[in-house]
């Protein structure tokens, strides 16, 4: 039985380096995956997913209006396809969710959704709710916050440094930046060490946890 996955992670864990792996994988095996994004996420190009050490692919972009099971099917009926990776997968619908979990259990394809888990506010994303909920497969891809700790959070920070805590939950791109910290230094909303900090690198498990999974399967 094919299954769903939930890769989860705060910013810069390497999720879309993940997912252009697994791709790179299948596609060696001569199988295909089909890649999908958000329509409105141009950040590598219209239809490009990007990853920040410069891979990058081509992928089939989709709506919030999109009915995912028939965009699938259709996909699948003209071309077969072997795996399915959806990056920026918070920003799915909780119907898209349903609507993929119909599609695996009734195409028998597995789907890999890569997202986050929370908002810069502390909230979960609707789409990540309906995957944490359905996903048979949950996964954490790990990253650090600068203290060392396992970054769990997202600090949303404007052009002048500061924090934003109020605002549209989805904002690509503009003029902010996201910053992955441990849920402490969420809640001080500290994301960088300043001199004036007394807080040392705290945690000893640095080593443990300062990598990034590569899922091959
Ligand atoms: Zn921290």
């Amino acid at each position: 039985m094919a299954k769903l996955f939930f890769l989860y992670s705060a910013m810069n864990a390497g999720k879309t380096t993940n997912l252009l792996q697994v791709a790179y994988n299948y596609r060696e095996r001569d199988m295909r995956p089909f890649l999908m994004l958000p329509e409105f996420d141009c950040r590598s190009g219209f239809g490009v997913i990007g990853s920040r050490i410069g891979l990058s692919a081509d992928a089939h972009t989709y709506s919030v209006h999109d009915n995912l099971f028939e965009r699938l099917e259709q996909a699948h009926l003209m071309e077969r396809i072997d795996c399915v990776l959806i990056d920026e997968a918070q920003f799915l619908t909780a119907a898209q969710v349903d609507q993929i979990s119909l599609f695996v259990d009734t195409i028998n394809i597995p789907v890999m959704c890569y997202g986050l888990r929370t908002d810069f506010q502390g909230e979960l994303f609707p789409g990540s709710a309906r995957l944490l909920a359905l996903a048979d497969e949950v996964r954490e891809l790990k990253t650090i916050c600068w203290c060392g700790k396992k970054a769990t959070m997202v600090l949303r920070v404007d052009d002048q440094g500061r924090v934003v805590s109020t605002g549209a939950k989805i904002q690509i791109g503009g003029n902010m930046h996201y910053h992955s910290v441990c849920r402490k230094h969420w809640r001080k909303q500290i994301y960088a060490k300043r001199p004036q900090d007394s807080d040392q690198l705290e945690s000893n498990n640095f080593s443990e946890e300062c990598y990034t999974e590569i899922l091959s399967d």
